[in-house]
């Protein structure tokens, strides 16, 4: 595939500039890894990168990514839901859509590339296909959702679930660290609430939905290969756990006498471990808190986390009886009392067989003749989005599988190759397209 995304050659004022007809595939990637670098300066703090829900960065990401877009030949809009959108119209006007897009949040200490470069290889893709004067027979649009991680609310994918018209209103009284309630954080971002419903689409409107995201995980990397095509996203579940004992004086209290809240805690988290084992879940506790904090005085309450995904949600919930059972265990021989709130829950979703064969095509035509594909463990947009059409995701190498941390990296050659698979994708699901 040829063509290149709309941009000023880069001056880098070197005395013998190669021609430009060289490499056009790298310049593009060339271009993709720039404007990471470029989105990863739009932080709230200034020794990392975190980029929130609705926050001020939030809103400058979305200028830029705008920019972008219309550079790219697309027109663009920000929907009522934050999310930043773009369109290039088909043979005809009015056609239905094939989105292609990712997330642009992140979680705190976030790495340049979850989310961000989806977001940016459907901007090339859409570039390339505009800049081809080939009309497909839909609608392309890109979309850059505006939370997918849940970082300020807790909650994921609210962007996409406002796109699929899953929204639900309890979702607009979710607090973040600050106290400020999902409702006002709209409101100050220039957003009504009211028009949140205005950000749903029409099943008649879609054509599907693609994704490109770095893998998160190390199975590219072992079999020394670029691109995957994936099968479904495991389904995950998410809880806010209270362990409550008494506090005392950590001197005055002997141990039988205590109902120390954080030793009952710190059992049910090993035991986590090894159910999620066991049960052929992946289990985690990423947040733990005692209260009340004193090095001298015994723990009386813990807040922590669970997050639960798996392939098969039998296999989830089976593990999940069996955490909860322990606890009630733990409970019962400490004096303690638990508690435990579902605060996030997604069926394991599968991508559709079309839309995943036109991803594998288009990695068979970058010369891979043989496609891996395997499910995400990670959840994606594509969870929320299936609920209102297909969709299917390509997977791209990342180093040591790192994600959600600093050290996430992938190779401008691995984004070079992603690129290509990825337009040839849109016209595979062109070419197979019936109305
Ligand atoms: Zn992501």
């Amino acid at each position: 595939m040829t063509g290149a995304v709309d941009a000023g050659a880069p001056g880098d004022g070197s005395a013998e500039p190669e021609p430009v007809e060289a490499e056009p595939v790298s310049r593009d990637a060339a271009l993709i890894m720039e404007r990471c670098d470029e989105l990863a300066t739009l932080s709230s703090n200034p020794e990392h990168l975190e980029r929130l829900h609705l926050s001020r960065e939030h809103a400058a990401a979305n200028a830029l990514v705008g920019e972008w877009m219309r550079q790219a030949g697309l027109s663009t809009w920000q929907d009522a839901a934050g999310n930043q959108c773009a369109r290039l119209e088909g043979s005809s006007p009015d056609l239905p859509a094939l989105l292609l897009g990712s997330h642009i949040d992140t979680v705190p200490d976030a790495g340049r590339y979850d989310g961000m470069l989806g977001v940016l290889l459907a901007i090339a893709v859409a570039g390339r296909i505009h800049s081809s004067g080939r009309a497909l027979p839909f609608a392309l649009e890109v979309v850059a959702f505006s939370d997918e991680e849940g970082t300020r609310f807790g909650t994921a994918l609210l962007g996409s679930r406002a796109l699929a018209g899953a929204w639900d209103d309890a979702l607009f009284e979710l607090t973040d660290a600050d106290g400020i309630t999902l409702f006002e954080a709209m409101q100050d971002f220039g957003l009504d609430p009211a028009r949140l419903p205005g950000a749903a689409r029409r099943r008649e409107s879609l054509v599907g939905y693609l994704e490109a995201h770095i893998e998160q995980g190390p199975i590219l990397e072992d079999l020394g290969k670029s691109l995957a095509a994936v099968t479904s996203i495991a389904g995950a579940r998410r809880f806010s756990l209270t362990m409550t004992g008494k506090a005392g004086h950590a001197g005055g209290t002997p141990f039988e006498k205590r109902r120390d809240a954080l030793v009952g805690a710190s059992e049910l988290v090993v035991a986590v471990e090894a159910l999620s084992r066991e049960y052929g879940t992946i289990g985690t506790v990423g947040r733990l808190q005692a209260f009340p904090g004193g090095v001298n005085v015994i723990p009386g309450r813990v807040d922590f986390s669970l997050d639960l995904r798996a392939e098969h949600d039998a296999d989830r919930d089976t593990c999940l009886r069996r955490i909860r059972e322990t606890a009630e265990d733990i409970c019962a021989r400490r004096g303690l009392s638990f508690e435990s709130t579902e605060i996030y829950t997604a069926p394991a979703v599968r991508c559709d067989p079309g839309l995943r064969a036109a991803i594998e095509s288009g990695i068979r035509s970058t010369g891979d003749a043989a496609p891996v594909a395997f499910h995400s463990r990670a959840g994606h947009d594509g969870v929320a989005i299936s609920s209102v059409t297909d969709f299917a995701m390509l997977f791209i190498r990342c180093a040591g599988g790192i994600s959600h941390h600093p050290d996430e990296s992938v190779i401008e050659a691995d984004v070079a190759v992603a690129l290509d698979a990825f337009e040839a994708a849109v016209w595979a699901v062109a070419a197979g397209y019936t109305g």
